[in-house]
């Protein structure tokens, strides 16, 4: 099989009325709904004008995750290449996203539809908004994107495609230079390599990531690659989830650090159905080694795994065989072949084995890239190595370990903030001479945002109307928390800011 619709399409012709995706408190439709009415949109998007090779948005809240899957396998049947779009941005950085992939048509539901419109007038390239109709009720054929598919037929549709051509695009930052989308073709999806003939226990794969992120990405197609069906909680909630997996019993789940210390902090932790669990992937950030220690405890038959993933890396898995992660703890398992790892100093030169240097990774033939921008392309993949920013070593039995971060990067529960784009929100400030973006230790996200400011001189503006500017044109989840106005910032003897000492400034507590 060639392209991830194919799954779907072998799914469907085999297990029918299998559930092929559940939404908690949402509703579920069944492999065949999900291929017959994808097939609908796909003919729809080209009577639309939608080509092979055109970039669609989806454009799509957690909520209305069913509409998302059938979009994203209508986007790739109609040949399209699927923008999967953070429902979080600003209109700022929603217009820079789909500016630059030259988006032609966005899928949206209907609480998006506001912004989708102010979209479409700011960017000539958009030529037109699809809205799905409020309410659910998948017993109707035109339950998912409504009048439009209605009238299409639901039979098999394939825009002719090959392993070379453009899948997804997932942008990992917004504001500020180029946004940087990470091309997808065919040949570099991160698909868990499945049996060819399909299998289906009935059994389930539950996951709380959102849809337009790597992670999230992942859990359309995986599921069915090992069998199962994919569950999505759109809004992670500790209890609602020990409930859910009490009764839907799942195999497999997915959750990011800081979910995992929510369920660890819940009351009904210890009492709750865990057993169904046979594989419990924790990943997308650093994760406390207490935490996976009580996870492990409290599912002793299960192999829970500190997962290491990146959207450039893609389809490259480190695997922690079952019982060996409480011996390392901090390991993120053994690189799976065909993946390479090694590590290098700031020059570039490989460290001695068994030390601390950046991670580098190769996957020969399965390398992505930065979609139309080649220079930040050639700076990230040399040589076919990405240089992940990410600092790591190996032991001498070849696991992984990552142990902290080079690049400009705050992780907070899971979603990437560039420090450099919130700073570039911050400067726009007619009051703010500098600014330097850090992050700062937060017991259950991990991290937060938190920024140091020198306004100009006889100005005196607050923290609170800064955050309020910074608000107007960024993601929440960007916005600084804390906001220290300084004299100077630290720099060192080249003028570099000194973010280590900036940390320190802005830190609720002291900073080991
Ligand atoms: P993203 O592309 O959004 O998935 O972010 C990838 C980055 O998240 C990596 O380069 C790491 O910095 C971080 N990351 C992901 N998983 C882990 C992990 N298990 N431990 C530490 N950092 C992680």
């Amino acid at each position: 099989m060639t392209l991830l619709t194919d799954h779907l399409r072998a799914m469907a012709d085999a297990f029918p009325d299998e559930v092929g995706y559940r939404v908690v408190d949402g509703g579920a439709m069944s492999f065949s709904q999900w291929e017959a009415e994808s097939n609908r949109l796909a003919r729809a998007l080209q009577r639309l004008g939608v080509h092979k090779g055109d970039r669609v948005s989806l454009y799509v809240d957690g909520p209305e995750a069913l509409r998302f899957m059938v979009g994203y396998s209508a986007v790739h049947k109609a040949g399209a290449v699927a923008v999967p779009t953070n429902t979080r941005l600003s209109e700022a950085e929603l217009e820079r996203l789909l500016g630059h992939a030259e988006v032609t048509v966005l899928l949206a539901d209907p609480g998006r539809e506001p912004l989708a419109r102010q979209l479409e007038r700011a960017l000539p390239t958009l030529g037109r908004i699809v809205v799905s109709p409020a309410g659910e009720g998948a017993s109707d054929p035109a339950w998912s994107w409504g009048e439009m598919t209605a009238a299409e037929s639901p039979d098999t549709f394939q825009v002719d495609l090959g392993p070379e051509d453009l899948a997804d695009i997932l942008y990992t930052s917004g504001t500020t230079g180029l946004p940087k989308g990470v091309a997808i073709r065919h040949r570099t999806v991160a698909l868990i390599p499945g049996a060819p003939n399909p299998t289906f226990s009935g059994r389930c794969w539950l996951h709380s990531s959102p849809l337009f992120t790597f992670a999230g990405i992942g859990f359309v197609y995986n599921p069915m690659q090992l069998g199962l069906y994919g569950v999505y909680q759109p809004r992670f909630d500790a209890g609602r989830w020990l409930a859910v997996v009490g009764s839907l019993r799942p195999q497999f789940v997915f959750l990011v650090p800081s979910m995992a210390e929510l369920l660890v902090a819940h009351p009904d932790f210890t009492s709750a159905d865990l057993s169904s669990i046979e594989l419990c992937a924790i990943g997308s950030a650093p994760l406390a080694p207490a935490t996976l220690r009580a996870m492990q405890e409290r599912m002793p038959e299960a192999a829970v795994s500190n997962s290491y993933g990146m959207t450039e890396a893609g389809p490259a898995y480190c695997t922690m065989p079952k019982g060996e992660s409480l011996k390392r703890i901090g390991s993120v398992g053994q690189p799976m072949p065909p993946l390479e790892v090694r590590f290098v100093d700031d020059d570039g030169k490989d460290v001695p084995e068994g030390e601390v240097g950046e991670v580098l990774l190769r996957m020969p033939g399965r390398q992505r890239e930065y979609y139309k921008d080649p220079e930040a392309t050639a700076a990230t993949w040399q040589d076919g190595w990405l240089h992940t920013g990410d600092l790591g070593r190996l032991d001498a039995d070849g696991y992984l370990y990552i142990v902290g971060r080079k690049k400009d990067v705050i992780i907070r529960g899971g979603n990437n903030i560039h420090a450099v784009d919130v700073e570039a929100v911050l400067l726009d400030h007619a009051d703010v001479r500098e600014a330097a973006v850090v992050g700062v230790p937060h017991p259950v996200l991990g991290e937060d945002v938190a920024a140091a400011v020198v306004l100009v001189p006889g100005s005196h503006t607050t923290p609170e109307q800064l955050r309020e500017h910074a608000a107007e044109h960024l993601a929440d989840y960007k916005v600084p928390r804390r906001i220290a106005v300084v004299d100077e910032l630290p720099r060192n003897a080249t003028g570099k800011v000194l973010k280590a000492q900036v940390r320190q400034m802005v830190s609720p507590e002291p900073v080991s």
